[in-house]
């Protein structure tokens, strides 16, 4: 068998959009991936169908690096293609480069992928450039002493990054100065940079040891030395921004998150993902491939979401159809986000509803379809009754098609509940769900946490069951429903 390839590929600092294109283009290809501690668990998802191999969960229960090195040349000799996924850099401080001896010497090929340093992306989000014109023309990256050896010799008035132990702070601020460093050199620790729990701890040479234990400041974080921190005063950005500091849970199915999930992070949001539903389309197409057969037979095809579109449009086309099988038939969608999906589609909607729920999709339709019209709408094995309703009082006959089934997923990990200062709900039915997985515990807890809710049917049902509405959108959609959250306080 041919040899495989191994990968070292460099994570970034733990934003997970700070991983190179081609690192995610490598975990996509994957066979088996090794990763460690400090690679965000998020960068994973580009690697569904890779072997994972965690050799790094927590400091004291991470492999021997002979054990890494031996697993890396097992893999690649099976001739599978293994990523060894390495937090920031993989050749700074991270022992990859022990990894690629030991891979070079059995003539095994390897490629490495570099990824943000994290000294670079702390000066970054820390509003710290670490190289200017006037304060600074080196930097220097330091680590292992006291442990390993003296502190090496450094550029004076330069800019220090110094990883690992913020133990050996108080040893590298008291050398520093015995060797003529100013005490009042600026000194910035920071922790978990580039995540939402980003932490800093500023002052100076002569206070940052102290000040970093006061702050009880943990791993991973590291210190930068040098004039160029005061110009974080001006340059801070990471902290500034709308959402920063506030935790809120976002309670749709993974599919339908990653919008949301996405403008929240973007204002500096932690997001914490609590998923309550599944989307799984029909196992049984039956009753699909039927009312696909007679699309002819309809005036009108609703959509209520998004999903609805994607799981149509997906049969059709495994059915040989395409968007012509709709010429001549009208098209409503319940909200801009459905709209969207249809136009990817090709399919212009000829009607929008203008208050986004299933009630304004059918005030819309109903003036526009003589008595009798017949209306396909593909629905999920859950629904709200008003479209039906509306309709049917319209004298408009409406076949609800079932395409696609709400589930409870499997396994919701709720240990951050508690800790969250908002929730957010996008339907009612993430409402009911959401409570039915909430362990009895946090329940009371649970409740007081305020609620941002898209739209006054979801928070009906919300206040129905004890929830405290705090914030609801004029337009039912996600963009506006991000921005009501920015105008709320925490
Ligand atoms: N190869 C990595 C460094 C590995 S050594 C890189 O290029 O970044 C581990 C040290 O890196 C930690 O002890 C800490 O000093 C630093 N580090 C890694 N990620 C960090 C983060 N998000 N915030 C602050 N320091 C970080």
């Amino acid at each position: 068998m041919s040899k495989g390839t191994v990968y070292l590929v460099g994570a970034g600092p733990g934003d997970p959009g700070l991983i190179t294109a081609r690192g995610i283009e490598l975990l996509k290809r994957a066979d088996v991936v090794v990763h460690d501690r400090l690679a965000n668990a998020a960068l994973l998802r580009h690697a569904p169908h890779a072997r994972l191999i965690d050799v790094g969960k927590g400091p004291d229960h991470s492999w021997l690096q002979a054990a890494i090195n031996a697993l890396l040349a097992r893999e690649a000799r099976k001739g599978r293609c293994v990523v060894r996924l390495k937090g920031g850099d993989p050749f700074i401080f991270g022992r990859g480069g022990e990894e690629a001896e030991h891979l070079a010497k059995r003539r095994i090929p390897f490629e490495v992928v570099p990824g943000v340093t994290a000294a670079v992306a702390a000066g970054a989000y820390a509003g710290i450039p670490l190289t200017h014109r006037d304060h600074a023309s080196s930097i220097t990256f330091l680590t292992g002493f006291p442990e390993v050896g003296p502190l090496p010799d450094v550029p004076m008035n330069g800019t220090l990054a110094i990883y690992m132990g913020v133990r050996m702070l108080p040893f590298a601020a008291a050398e520093l100065i015995r060797r003529g460093w100013r005490r009042s050199t600026p000194a910035i620790v920071v922790e978990w940079a580039t995540t939402p729990r980003q932490r800093i701890v500023t002052g100076t040479l002569a206070s940052i040891a102290d000040a970093a234990t006061r702050a009880r400041v943990q791993a991973p974080a590291l210190t930068i030395v040098g004039r160029v921190g005061a110009l974080r005063k001006t340059l801070a950005w990471f902290e500034r921004r709308p959402l920063f500091g506030r935790r809120i849970v976002v309670t749709r199915s993974r599919e339908q998150a990653e919008d949301l999930v996405s403008r929240l992070a973007d204002l500096g949001a932690d997001v914490i993902e609590v998923p309550t539903i599944e989307i799984e389309p029909v196992r049984n197409w039956r009753a699909v491939d039927a009312e696909l057969a007679h699309l002819r037979g309809y005036d009108a095809v609703l959509f209520t979401s998004q999903n609805a579109v994607a799981v149509f449009f997906g049969r059709m086309s495994e059915r040989g159809l395409d968007s012509r099988a709709l010429a001549g038939i009208r098209v409503g969608a319940v909200g801009p986000a459905t709209r969207d999906a249809l136009a990817l589609r090709g399919v212009k909607a000829d009607w929008v509803a203008t208050e986004f729920t299933t009630a304004g999709l059918g005030a819309a339709v109903k003036g526009h379809l003589p008595k009798g019209a017949r209306v396909l709408h593909p629905v999920a094995d859950r629904r709200s009754p008003d479209l039906e309703r509306i309709l049917k009082e319209a004298g408009l006959r409406i076949v609800n098609l079932v395409v696609y089934r709400i589930r409870k997923p499997r396994a919701t990990d709720v240990s951050r509940l508690p800790e969250a200062d908002l929730i957010t709900f996008a339907s009612s039915q993430t409402v009911r769900n959401f409570v039915a997985l909430l362990p009895a515990k946090l329940r009371t807890k649970v409740h007081r946490i305020p609620v941002a809710s898209i739209g006054p049917v979801t928070t009906q049902t919300a206040r129905e069951l004890g929830f405290k509405v705090v914030c609801q959108p004029r337009r039912y959609t996600i963009p506006e429903l991000v921005k009501a959250i920015c105008r709320t306080r925490s």
